[in-house]
Parts: C-alpha cells; sequence; structure tokens
C-alpha cells in the first residue's frame, strides 16, 4: 500500500469517509481494501522489512483503519482494538498507579465497571461528577488530577459538556483531557480540534454502523504518548482483527448519509414523544429549549440519533417493551436499526443505585437508538406499544 497520505489532504473528511487514505490497493487495484487475513509476514531478508511483521503489532487492513479513523478525527495517530473497552482500557495506562481522574457520573455504564471495578484496584482514583456543570469539575479537581474523561453528549441522560473549558481547567493541571466521542462519531463532532488530547470510540456503534461487529479506536496528536499506546496494543494483545476492521471501513463510507438519516428521524421522533400522554419527559439534545442548546451548536454539527425519555409510571416499561415490533428490544446504538434500551437493567446496570438514580436512570426511563428505517413506520411502532398501556388500564 502506498504510504502518503498527502494525497488525502485536499479532500473533505465525507469524501474521505466513502474513499479511505488509499483509494486502492496499487498491486491489483482493489477498490475495497483487501482483507490481510494472515497473521505473520515474511522478511526479505535478515534485517528487511515490509514493514509488517506480525498482526497482533501491524496489520494492512487494521493499518488503513487506524488512518481513516486519525484523519477524520482530526488527529495524527489512530489505534484500532478488538472492542470500545479494549480501546478505553489501553487509554487508561497513559496514566500512572497514584494518578486521579476526574470522570462524567453519567457515562456507558461499561466504562463505569471498568474504572470503578479494576483500575481502583491498580492505584487509581476516580472522582464522579457531572461534567456538563464546570464549577462541579474545578471543585473536583486534586493536586494529583491527571486525567479529565468525558462523554458528551452523556448516555442516557443527554446532558452536554462544554469540551473547549475542560481542556482549559485538565491542561492547568497539567493533565489530559479525554473525550469519548461515540454518540456523535466525527462526522458530528471533532474533540481534538476543541481541545481534547485523546479521543475514543466505541468503533461497534455509528462507526460500523450496522450491529454486527465490535470495535474500539483512540485517536490522537502526541508524538509523546503513541509508542506508549501502540505498544500496549501490541503486548497487551486487544488489536482488531483485519475482517473486523474492514467492516468498520466499510461501515464508515456511509456514515455521513447514515448520520444525517439517523438525525432526521430522531428529531421528528423526539418532537412526536413529546406529545404522548404517556411519556413525562423527552431528553434530546437538538431541542431547542435543551438547556445546553447552544454549546451544543457551538461545538458539534448534528444532534445524532440517540433519544432518551421517562415514561410517567413505570408500569408502561413492560408493556411498551413487549409490544414493539419493529424496534428491537436490544442493548447497543448507533446501528442503522432502531433499538430500545431500558438503562437501568442493561447498559447501565453496573452503576450503584445510588449514583444511578441520582444522574437520573430510574425505573421509567428508556433509551431509544433511532434507526435509518422510515421514520412514520418507527412512530407507528411506538404509538401501538403506547396504546396497549392505555389499553391495559395501567
Ligand atoms: C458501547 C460503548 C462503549 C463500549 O464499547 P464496546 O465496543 O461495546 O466495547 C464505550 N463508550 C460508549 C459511549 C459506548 O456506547
Amino acid at each position: 500500500m502506498r504510504k502518503d497520505t498527502d494525497c488525502t489532504k485536499k479532500y473533505a473528511d465525507t469524501t474521505i469517509f466513502v474513499r479511505g487514505i488509499h483509494f486502492f490497493e496499487p498491486i491489483t487495484g482493489a477498490i475495497s481494501t483487501p482483507i490481510y487475513q494472515s497473521s505473520t509476514f515474511r522478511h526479505p531478508a535478515l534485517g528487511e522489512s515490509t514493514g509488517f511483521d506480525y498482526s497482533r503489532g501491524l496489520n494492512p487492513t487494521r493499518s488503513e483503519l487506524e488512518q481513516v479513523i486519525a484523519r477524520i478525527e482530526h488527529g495524527r495517530y489512530g489505534l484500532a482494538f478488538a472492542s470500545g473497552m479494549g480501546a478505553i482500557s489501553a487509554l487508561i495506562k497513559v496514566f500512572n498507579p497514584g494518578d486521579h481522574l476526574v470522570v462524567s457520573e453519567d457515562l456507558y455504564g461499561g466504562t463505569y465497571r471498568l474504572f470503578n471495578e479494576y483500575y481502583s484496584h491498580y492505584g487509581f482514583s476516580f472522582s464522579w461528577v457531572d461534567t456538563s456543570d464546570i464549577a462541579r469539575i474545578e471543585a473536583a479537581i486534586r493536586p494529583e488530577t491527571r486525567g479529565l474523561f468525558i462523554e458528551t453528549p452523556s448516555n442516557p441522560m443527554m446532558k452536554v459538556t462544554d469540551i473547549r473549558r475542560c481542556a482549559g481547567i485538565i491542561h492547568r493541571q497539567g493533565g489530559l483531557l479525554v473525550v469519548d466521542n461515540t454518540l456523535l462519531s466525527p462526522c458530528f463532532q471533532n474533540p481534538l480540534d476543541l481541545g481534547a488530547d485523546l479521543v475514543v470510540h466505541s468503533g461497534t456503534k455509528y462507526l460500523a454502523g450496522h450491529n454486527d461487529t465490535l470495535a474500539g479506536c483512540i485517536v490522537h496528536s502526541r508524538e509523546d504518548l503513541e509508542p506508549l499506546l501502540r505498544n500496549n496494543q501490541k503486548s497487551e494483545g486487544a488489536s482488531l482483527s483485519p475482517f473486523d476492521a474492514w467492516l468498520v471501513l466499510r461501515g464508515i463510507k456511509t456514515l455521513a448519509i447514515r448520520m444525517e438519516r439517523h438525525e432526521r428521524n430522531a428529531l421528528g421522533i423526539a418532537r412526536w414523544l413529546r406529545e404522548q400522554p404517556v411519556v413525562e419527559r423527552v431528553f434530546f439534545t437538538g431541542f431547542e429549549d435543551h438547556a445546553q442548546y447552544g454549546l451544543t451548536r457551538s461545538q458539534t454539527r448534528g444532534f445524532g440519533g440517540m433519544i432518551s425519555f421517562y415514561l410517567k409510571k413505570p408500569e408502561y416499561v413492560p408493556v411498551i417493551l413487549k409490544n414493539l415490533s419493529l424496534i428491537l428490544f436490544a442493548e447497543s446504538l448507533g446501528g442503522v436499526e432502531s433499538l430500545i434500551t431500558f438503562p437501568l437493567v442493561q447498559t447501565h446496570g453496573s452503576i450503584p443505585e445510588a449514583m444511578r438514580l441520582s444522574t437520573g436512570v430510574n425505573d421509567r426511563l428508556l433509551r431509544l437508538s433511532v434507526g435509518i428505517e422510515d421514520e412514520q413506520d418507527i412512530v407507528n411502532d411506538l404509538a401501538l406499544a403506547f396504546d396497549r398501556c392505555k389499553k391495559e388500564n395501567l
């Protein structure tokens, strides 16, 4: 594969989504990046290498994905892992035992579990705060604070954190800002442009986009951290397989049109949900009366396709989950298929009850990952399930 990436500089990100970095494979002209399903690579002679030795460290298919993700997240370096958790797990090791991190309290439950149940036993300490409130971040900073880890918009409560101000706070402290950009994807938000040091993704979600694979990645521009991260990928071995790298590359080709459609459907469905008698409150960053609408507009190019809502009664939850037929009751988000989850017991089940309740994850909360099906079909599916609640006289 060609090594120069300069030829892509003149193209917009949305073109790179579709075409990748290399456009074609030079030996055969293959337009689809080949799946280099080889664990190891021949050395031409002693001391010579094609650049590829062993696929845990470097693989040409994964390498194309790593260059694409770096380019579309506006970073210098990209690393692809076997899952989002694999990426976050590698990333945490740029910090040292004794370091303290301030973390968004309203974040993916798996990240909470990883930090709280594992890394807290390896000398790290964490403070969980509502990072949409800058004063609370400042209050949580300690002399040993070296990291600020945020998810914005947050999941599932859709609170928005000011990335630029977070960068200011943690940089004054000599620490690093990490942003989990899974919910908006690089199509709608580029945290590195706003001062973040490291971006992490669950590639399983919008990047791959079809609910058919697990993947994760890290993007950054820090020359000093790159050897550490690269060595971690190689040493711990959570590298993404060639086939899964290919699936993510294939997903990214349609990222821009999928995100547009996810968002358009979500805008319509969020407005419709607000008018439903069984619904108490809808959380969606695209509402003009969302508390951080202005901030969202200033740091993103879109609202994404995630909506959460409170029902008026907890008794509605099982009835709705049972009576949906198009929308599937399953964990995960960001795929072309609409999925609904009950965060209390699913994605956020590992978060302690008191913390869950204080952040708003209660027994009436549902989270909808709006797919790219026909909008009216999704609305009709919800309408039928809501009607069941009334018919059953709950
Ligand atoms: C799913 C998810 C993760 C974890 O990613 P996996 O690919 O499932 O390991 C991390 N962060 C966010 C925001 C997620 O939605």
